[in-house]
């Protein structure tokens, strides 16, 4: 299924993940909300939203495009109240529009509730199938509609339990928060397959999927939410329970690799110096390539590059540039323009580049298409030769968690072999980081072989069930 309008894709990347965040017991929590999102923004572009409780009621703010659109001082400060719960979105195929747009807002005579959640359920469409023959009525493709039909049927009591039970019936990737006037409710999947963190401002409590939106704030740091954790929070303060058995823990790996800031710490590991690893791993692994310069693609690969630079002794150089105000654009996507859209979001360094052997470190390769535009782009400013080396390896499977990593057909290493991909994106050399490199450089504090890593993309090793009617995340929301 074609994904919105493909120069928007071109222009941004792929379709991105979502945030959330969320923040109990604090009176400006519109506001710091607002701050939490902007700080989660690289997460979603497409529409943001606020639900606020005084106590009494939910009341929603949001809107379709980035945060800053969205929201403006006086709508903060109509949305008053002691606690909210917010999100950030990307695109989908399921289509845009402000109903779409998170925290969904369920108002009923038992009680209103508001909920947001990033990932992506395997057994959605199974759980719909059969809340569907109990009499159930869908609106949307959302799993947030799941979800909340999961609990208004649960024959659990009270509704702490009823939020429990839905939850454990979910398979899948799931960071979500729930806000009712008197509780915020923050859980995350049993594999914990997306990030979330906990943490505090005086003595209010603030959960976020990542901790930037801390930082930014001024709150601390307390921990990760535990894969199979639900934390009731309260006026009363904080309780600790699971709603499931704690599976395989399977973070996903791309929020090391392109996701996530590199100001953010997930699992006590930050992502920059995981990012500066998966460079040093790399150069290790690719001993003896001779080059002049190292150079990476903004921003996601600059810390890899700085660490393969230190790693090898060839210098480090700003060889590309990105141009920041790209924005929205609404040309239509022929191949010259969509040319040009890459040209509008990099630029070469020609004083860098030029009559150099270059070494261009880039976090993945998804269809091929970026990585054979930078290489042709340096080698057109004067790049005597291009290697490629890219932090992750090859992509050889979909996303079923909530990444959008295209349909199986386009990814490039499904069908190719390296030395296929490396003819295709036109380079003199490529090499792909291993799946041992990588788990070496994310240094995660678990045990397991896999460092706690989902890596499904990569290795086929999905670390759930995955059911023949799973609907790929990039056709629906979050
Ligand atoms: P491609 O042109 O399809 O090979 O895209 C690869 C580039 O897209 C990489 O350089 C990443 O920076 C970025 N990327 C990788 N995975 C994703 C994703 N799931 N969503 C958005 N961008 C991505
Ligand atoms: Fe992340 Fe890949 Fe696992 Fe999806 S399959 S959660 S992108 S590591």
């Amino acid at each position: 299924m074609e994904r919105g309008n493909p120069m928007l894709t071109e222009i941004r990347g792929l379709n991105e993940e979502c945030g959330v965040f969320g923040i109990w017991g604090h009176t400006e929590s519109a506001q710091l909300s607002y701050y939490g999102l902007h700080a989660l923004q690289h997460r979603g572009q497409e529409g943001a939203g606020i639900v606020v409780t005084d106590g009494a009621r939910l009341h929603p703010v949001k809107g379709e495009g980035l945060v800053n659109d969205v929201f403006n001082e006086e709508k903060l400060r109509a949305a008053t109240g002691h606690a909210a719960i917010a999100h950030v979105r990307y695109p989908t195929a399921g289509g845009g529009g402000i109903e779409n747009v998170q925290p969904l807002l369920f108002r009923s005579s038992t009680g209103s509730l508001a909920i947001a959640h990033n990932g992506n359920l395997v057994n959605a469409n199974h759980l719909k199938q059969h809340l569907e023959r109990s009499g159930s009525i869908f609106n949307s493709t959302s799993d947030t509609e799941v979800v909340i039909h999961l609990i208004k049927k649960s024959s659990y009591s009270p509704f702490r339990e009823k939020v429990k039970n839905a939850l454990s019936l979910l398979k899948g990737a799931f960071s979500l928060m729930i806000l009712t006037k008197d509780m915020m409710i923050v859980a995350r999947d049993r594999n914990g397959l997306r990030p979330l963190a906990l943490g505090k401002l005086g003595d209010a409590y603030v959960a976020a999927s990542e901790t930037c939106a801390f930082d930014l704030i001024g709150a601390e740091y307390i921990r990760d939410v535990e894969p199979g954790e639900i934390l009731f929070i309260t006026n009363n303060g904080i309780e600790s329970d699971t709603f499931a058995e704690q599976e395989k823990r399977a973070m996903c790996a791309m929020e090391y690799v392109y996701f996530a800031r590199p100001d953010s710490n997930i699992d006590g590991v930050n992502v920059h110096m995981a990012r500066k690893r998966m460079g040093k791993e790399l150069a290790r692994e690719v001993a003896g390539i001779e080059a002049d310069v190292v150079t990476g693609v903004p921003d996601s690969s600059l810390s890899s590059a700085i660490g393969f630079a230190e790693e090898s002794g060839i210098p480090y150089e700003l060889g590309l540039i990105k141009n920041r105000y790209v924005g929205r654009t609404f040309i239509q996507p022929t191949q010259e323009l969509r040319e040009r859209g890459v040209k509008m979001k990099l630029s070469p360094v020609v004083q860098v580049v030029k009559g150099k052997r270059v070494i261009m470190v880039d976090d993945s390769i998804v269809r091929g298409t970026t990585s054979r535009r930078i290489v042709r782009m340096l080698k057109e400013a004067g790049a005597a030769e291009v290697h490629v080396m890219i932090t992750s390896p090859p992509m050889t499977n979909p996303c079923f968690y909530g990444i959008d990593t295209s349909t199986p057909e386009q990814l490039i290493a499904s069908s190719h072999s390296v030395e296929e991909i490396r003819e295709a994106i036109e380079a003199d050399t490529l090499t792909f980081l291993t799946v041992d490199g990588m788990v070496r450089a994310t240094a995660r504090p678990f045990d397991d072989a896999e460092g706690g890593l989902c890596m499904a993309c990569f290795t086929g090793k999905y670390p759930t069930e995955i059911y023949p009617d799973t609907v790929l995340p990039h056709e629906k929301d979050c």
